[in-house]
C-alpha cells in the first residue's frame, strides 16, 4: 500500500465568483519577460484539425514560430506567415492585396483547410493593417468553403497563453444559436488534448450529463451552439475574453476550481453536477476510482516535494491553481506565487483553497521580482524560458512554465504526470549533486 496523502472529497458546493477570504494582493507594473500569444498557436493547430493559422507577421514572428514548433512540422504544417515589410500608409492597399493573394494561393493549395485564422502581430506595419476587416471581406469571398476569421497574437502587454483566448473569443459570435428551450448544455472551453477531452466525456456521460460540448472543437465543421440555456466550464483560468464573449451570447459561467490533481478535478466535475442536480451519492460512486487514482499516482513524487518551498514567476496565468495543487496535494510551501493577470472572478474559487500565507502578486516586474526570489532561497522555481536558465546557474532549480501548457496536465489521470513534472527539477539536482 502507498502512503497516499489524505485528501477529502470536498463538501458539496458553495463555490462562487468572488474570494471569500480576503488577501493582500502585491500589484506589480514593471518590467515584463514573457512570450507573446503567437505562441498559442503550438497547440491550437494541433486541436483544429481543419484550421490553418495565418501569422500576418515580422521576420521575427516566423522565426519564434519556426523554432517553438520546428520539432512539430511535418510535411504540411497548418500555420505560416506572410511577412510584411516596412511600408508607408501608402502602401496599406497593395499590403490587402499581397494578403488576398496570399491567402487565395494557400486555399487553392489546401482544399482540407475549412477554417483560416488571420493572426495579427506587433510590428507596427502590421497594426497598421486592419484585420478583422480583412477577414470579414475573405470570409465573404470564401464562404461556404472556408471561414476566415482574426485574432491578435502580439506580444504587447500582453503574455502566451492570451493567443488562445484571443482565438477562442473569435470563435464565439460564430457559433450557431442553441434551439431556445432545448435541454441545456454544458460546454467546456480551452483547448485540450483529445485524450483528456475523451476522459472528461466518459466521465460526463457516466454522471448522466448527456450533451456536453468542447469549444474549441476538433473540427471547425461542428462548432457547439450556444445560448441562454448553456452553462460552460472553463478548462483553463486564462480565457477572459472568451467567458465574456459567451456571456453576451447568453452563456452562464459555472464557477469552479480548474482540473489539476484529484481535488481540482473532483471540484471542477461537481460544479457541473450540483447545476445539473446529480445526485451526491452517484457523484461520489463515479468520481471515486478516477480520484483513488490520481490520490496514489500523485502519492509518487510526494516525498520528493513534501516541505519543499516554490515561487511561481507570472507567466501562464495556470500559476494560482498550479500552487494550490502542490499546497494541497503534496504539501510543498508556495512562498510567491505570481500571474500576470487575476481574474478574480474566475479564480476565486483556487483563491480560497491557497494557503493564507502564500503571497499573491498580479503583474510583473521582473528585477524585484528577482530580488524577491534570491532573498526567499526556494527550492523550485517555476518562471519562463528566460529567466530558467540564470537561475539554475545560480544553484536554484526551475520549472519551465510554458511545458504546463503544453503537457496534458488535466484530469484524474494526468494528476501523477502533472505532480513528476514538479519533481524532476529537484531529482535531477539530487542526482547531480550525488554524480559530483
Ligand atoms: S508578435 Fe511581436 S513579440 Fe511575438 S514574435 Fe512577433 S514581433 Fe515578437
Amino acid at each position: 500500500m502507498s502512503s497516499a496523502p489524505v485528501v477529502q472529497l470536498p463538501a458539496p458546493t458553495g463555490l462562487c465568483a468572488t474570494p471569500s477570504i480576503p488577501r493582500d494582493i502585491l500589484r506589480e507594473r514593471g518590467q515584463r519577460e514573457v512570450f507573446c500569444g503567437l505562441t498559442g498557436i503550438i497547440w491550437l493547430h494541433r486541436k483544429i484539425q481543419d484550421a490553418f493559422f495565418l501569422v500576418v507577421g515580422s521576420r521575427t514572428c516566423a522565426h519564434l514560430l519556426q523554432s517553438a514548433a520546428g520539432v512539430m512540422v511535418f510535411a504540411e504544417p497548418r500555420f505560416g506567415t506572410a511577412i510584411m515589410e516596412e511600408r508607408d500608409l501608402a502602401g496599406l492597399a497593395d499590403a490587402n492585396e499581397e494578403l488576398d493573394s496570399i491567402v487565395e494561393q494557400l486555399l487553392q493549395r489546401r482544399p482540407d483547410i475549412k477554417m483560416l485564422f488571420l493572426v495579427g502581430s506587433c510590428p507596427s506595419e502590421v497594426i497598421k493593417l486592419d484585420l478583422s476587416r480583412a477577414a470579414t471581406r475573405l470570409s465573404a469571398k470564401h464562404l461556404p468553403r472556408v471561414r476566415v476569421l482574426s485574432y491578435s497574437g502580439s506580444g504587447i502587454e500582453t503574455t502566451f497563453t492570451q493567443g488562445e483566448d484571443a482565438c477562442l473569443a473569435s470563435l464565439v459570435p460564430t457559433l450557431p444559436a442553441a434551439k431556445p428551450g432545448a435541454a441545456g448544455d454544458l460546454l467546456i472551453v480551452g483547448s485540450l488534448p483529445d485524450i483528456v477531452e475523451d476522459q472528461f466525456k466518459r466521465l460526463f456521460a457516466q454522471l448522466g450529463i448527456g450533451r456536453v460540448d468542447f469549444l474549441p472543437a476538433r473540427q471547425s465543421v461542428t462548432l457547439p451552439t450556444v445560448g441562454p440555456d448553456t452553462v460552460f466550464l472553463l478548462a483553463q483560468p486564462f480565457l477572459a475574453d472568451t467567458a465574456r464573449a459567451l456571456e453576451q451570447r447568453g452563456a452562464r459561467h459555472l464557477p469552479a476550481a480548474f482540473p489539476f490533481g484529484a481535488e481540482g478535478t473532483t471540484l471542477w466535475l461537481q460544479a457541473a453536477a450540483d447545476h445539473f442536480g446529480i445526485d451526491p451519492q452517484h457523484f461520489r460512486a463515479v468520481v471515486a476510482p478516477g480520484r483513488e487514482r490520481a490520490i496514489r499516482a500523485i502519492a509518487r513524487s510526494r516525498e520528493t516535494l513534501a516541505g519543499k518551498r516554490v515561487f511561481f514567476f507570472p507567466d501562464s496565468q495556470l500559476e494560482i491553481p498550479l500552487a494550490r495543487f502542490l499546497a494541497r496535494e503534496l504539501a510543498m510551501i508556495p512562498v510567491e506565487v505570481g500571474t500576470p493577470y487575476l481574474h478574480v472572478q474566475h479564480l476565486a474559487p483556487e483563491m480560497d483553497l491557497l494557503p493564507a500565507d502564500a503571497r499573491l502578486s498580479e503583474g510583473q516586474d521582473v528585477d524585484r521580482q528577482l530580488a524577491r526570489c534570491r532573498a526567499e532561497k526556494p527550492d523550485l522555481v517555476v518562471c519562463g524560458l528566460g529567466l530558467a536558465n540564470p537561475l539554475e546557474a545560480e544553484g536554484i532549480s526551475t520549472k519551465w512554465s510554458i511545458e504546463l501548457v503544453f503537457s496534458p496536465v488535466h484530469g484524474f489521470d494526468q494528476a501523477g504526470d502533472l505532480a513528476e513534472l514538479f519533481a524532476r527539477p529537484l531529482m535531477r539536482r539530487e542526482l547531480l549533486r550525488f554524480g559530483t
